[in-house]
């Protein structure tokens, strides 16, 4: 069984879910970024939170909808990023990955610990037409799955239930990773809502169904006795996205003054820019430097002059 994601309804169309399995996923951000164990679980949580969240995107024509979620909680782990799409493919970064903390009394992994628990949590919306939508809320847990319900129920008003889990082992490898995202809409009574919280609290953590064999679909069909109505199954991937040709326009966005300090300090020397995402290593040549700074200068009116070596 490789990583994806089911999207259904239930209670007759009054629930949106969507449940996930990211286990290889979450492997390549920790092979990627090679981050401590509770760091991994932390960015898998937020990676499969990210793509929990990007599910429920509309998908356009044109421009790729995207999502990003991004927590900084003032730990030492630092700023957690994570970008995905409703088309399964998830991007995620973490300013100090080898940030640790001792584990929780119960022996798990302190995830509050290293995110931290006094900041912000920042949901955008990029729906691919028109202007991104960005709301924010205050981090209530720094467990992520929790912090991410509170940003549903109270920045967009859904009542939403969210479970996220990450295992390590002790090597650093992860065994099993997902997580699953449940939306009451409008018509759902408290008694629907208090038997559905019951079953969530019956059902516990996912990561140790996933080693009982259990799978997304399996959660949701103990969510929803009454039944889930299947609307769509997507595999889910890391992809990054970057090019030699999106850094040269990020390096192009950063500004003439920028770009000269670049040139100045490398001087005859390339400039090795690494992706954050990926970790791909980009060298750019001072001629190159130089014909961007002449392109930007050329874009803004200015005359500056360009500096030769
Ligand atoms: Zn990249």
């Amino acid at each position: 069984m490789g990583d994806g994601m089911i999207r259904a309804m239930a209670l007759d169309g009054r629930a949106r879910v969507v449940a996930a399995r990211t286990t290889e996923t979450v492997e390549r951000l920790r092979a990627i970024h090679e981050p401590s164990p509770t760091v991994t679980a932390a960015l898998g949580r937020v990676a499969t939170g990210a793509l929990l969240l990007a599910a429920a995107l509309e998908k356009v024509t044109g421009r790729e909808p995207m999502l990003t979620v991004e927590i900084d909680g003032g730990g030492p782990a630092g700023r957690l990023l994570a970008t995905a799409s409703p088309s399964g493919w998830v991007r995620a970064t973490v300013a100090n990955p080898g940030a640790t903390a001792p584990p929780r009394p119960d022996g798990k992994l302190d995830v509050a610990a290293v995110v931290g628990t006094e900041g912000s949590l920042v949901v955008t919306r990029d729906p691919g037409i028109g202007e991104p939508y960005r709301g924010v809320v205050p981090l209530v847990s720094g467990e992520i799955a929790r912090d991410l319900a509170y940003y549903l129920s109270e920045s967009e008003q859904v009542p939403s239930a969210v479970a996220l889990g990450v295992h390590v082992l002790p090597e650093n490898r992860v065994e099993h990773a997902g997580g699953y995202l449940v939306q009451l809409l409008p018509g759902v009574g408290d008694d629907e809502a208090a038997a559905l919280a019951a079953r969530v609290a019956e059902l516990g953590a996912v990561t140790p169904r996933m080693r009982e064999g259990e799978g997304p679909q399996a959660w949701l069909e103990r969510l929803f006795p009454g039944g889930i109505e299947i609307l769509e199954r997507v595999p889910v991937r890391f992809h990054c996205g970057c090019s030699r040709d999106r850094v040269e326009r990020a390096l192009k966005l950063l500004g003439a003054g920028e770009v000269r300090s670049l040139l100045e300090q490398s001087r005859t020397e390339p400039v090795a820019l690494t992706c954050e995402f990926c970790r791909t290593a980009y060298t750019v040549p001072p001629e190159d430097l130089r014909r961007l700074l002449a392109e930007i200068e050329e874009e803004t009116g200015t005359d500056a002059g360009v500096p030769a070596n």
